[in-house]
């Protein structure tokens, strides 16, 4: 063996050391979604649609999802079993904070395990009486130039369309908005809203978000499209949605066809864990990039819910497989009532620093921090420039070897 195969042979062995606690990760939590998490969501489902009188036609029609959304603790408590501190716990946290949950979300949680992320992501927790935080640390009131516009940059913008949402997420950055009741926004804003656009000439990107916009019908949905579509200006639409992770269904082939006259259109969602995964999510991202639709993942991160490194490249690298493409991590917001999520920014730093090299660049979005009161997006990146001058530059590799590059 030459000596150059012999030292590419070493180095090969080096790196498959890097990766064996991930391999073993990966091989222990996809064994476990096999064996006990799908056959858990099967019987959840199954129980739900027996409780419900429903078929499976039902099930995976989304008007039937959105008419049985769980949100009382008295129904939840048919499938889920509560203890008495549990029960007015619920109740107690449903006056501060609304929640719901789909039938479909409820069918992956685990009846045994209130720790369980995808239960966390759902389900009231004591944690939110905290009283530490504000509902809108991002001053979004104060970035309103015209009825549902948020701006915050030069040539982009947002429109909240709706505050509802399929659930209520407890992590939810936005519980401001959402937080009484499922408010579709007037015909009267929406066109002011267009309006601002249509005056506005440097904006050439703009966001349609909520609550959730998919929570609008279909044709609702595409009267607003079609107007921002017919502003010269506008170069891009984007839209913002959690559906396809809490409500999978709704992803129709009518919504597809209806989007896909609108290109170039781009759709961002947010999974926050690999549990959320699921064939039918899968299935609705493929329909979504089958129409042309480019996705892409924002993912928060979550403390007890993917505050992991390997979770992270787990998540990242399932969403790749579904042709999503991990976009951005948010670091999470100093919302009230959601503390108990709050990870510090390093800890969020030496995910990322793990991520470089042990996974592709494809599956490393990028790590944001949300400035307070509107100030925009501050990337946060792990240290990699050690020193640097006119002359020269010290930099550390991803395994933190030393290298310099001399001018
Ligand atoms: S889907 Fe988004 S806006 Fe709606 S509750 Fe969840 S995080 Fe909040």
């Amino acid at each position: 063996m030459d000596e150059k195969r012999k030292i590419s042979l070493e180095r090969a062995d080096e790196l498959h050391e890097e990766i064996e606690d991930f391999l073993e990760f990966k091989e222990e939590f996809l064994r476990e979604t096999a064996e006990i998490r799908d056959v858990l969501s099967k019987k959840h489902k199954e129980e739900l649609i027996n409780y419900f009188d429903a078929t499976e036609e039902d099930w995976n029609d989304w008007h039937w999802q959105l008419r049985h959304r769980i949100s009382s603790v008295s129904l939840l408590s048919k499938f889920i079993k509560l203890t008495d501190k549990q029960y007015k716990m619920f109740e107690e946290i449903s006056k501060k904070f609304r929640w719901a949950t789909t039938p479909y979300y409820l069918s992956l949680m685990d009846y045994e395990d209130m720790n369980y992320p995808i239960n966390l992501m759902a389900l009231p927790t004591e944690a939110e009486n905290d009283k530490s935080g504000e509902l809108d640390p991002m001053s979004e009131e104060y970035t309103n130039p015209a009825p549902c516009i948020t701006r915050r940059y030069p040539n982009r913008l947002i429109i909240n369309v709706t505050s509802s949402c399929a659930m209520f997420c407890r992590h939810c950055q936005r519980r401001r908005r959402i937080g009484e009741c499922d408010r579709i926004e007037s015909e009267e804003n929406i066109n002011a809203a267009v309006e601002y656009i249509k005056n506005t000439k440097e904006i050439r990107d703009v966001l349609i978000t909520g609550g959730d916009p998919l929570m609008l019908p279909d044709e609702m949905l595409e009267s607003i499209i079609k107007q921002v579509r017919a502003i010269p200006h506008v170069e891009i639409i984007r839209i913002g949605s959690r559906l396809p992770v809490t409500m999978p269904q709704r992803i129709t082939d009518d919504l597809c066809n209806m989007l896909k006259k609108y290109h170039p259109l781009f759709m961002n969602v947010q999974f926050n864990h690999p549990g959320e995964l699921t064939e039918d999510a899968v299935a609705a991202c493929e329909k979504i990039v089958n129409a042309g639709i480019p996705m892409g993942n924002q993912m928060v991160f979550l403390k007890g819910i993917n505050n992991d490194k390997y979770i992270v490249q787990l998540l990242n690298e399932g969403l790749l497989k579904a042709r999503v493409r991990p976009y951005y991590i948010f670091h999470p917001k100093q919302v009230l009532g959601t503390k108990h999520f709050e990870i510090t920014v390093e800890e969020g730093l030496k995910i990322m620093k793990y991520l470089r090299g042990h996974t592709s660049g494809l599956a490393i979005p990028q790590y944001i921090l949300n400035a307070p009161h509107g100030l925009g997006k501050i990337p946060l990146l792990p240290q990699y420039i050690q020193e640097s001058d006119e002359e020269h530059v010290k930099l550390f590799t991803w395994e933190g070897k030393e290298v310099e590059i001399v001018y």
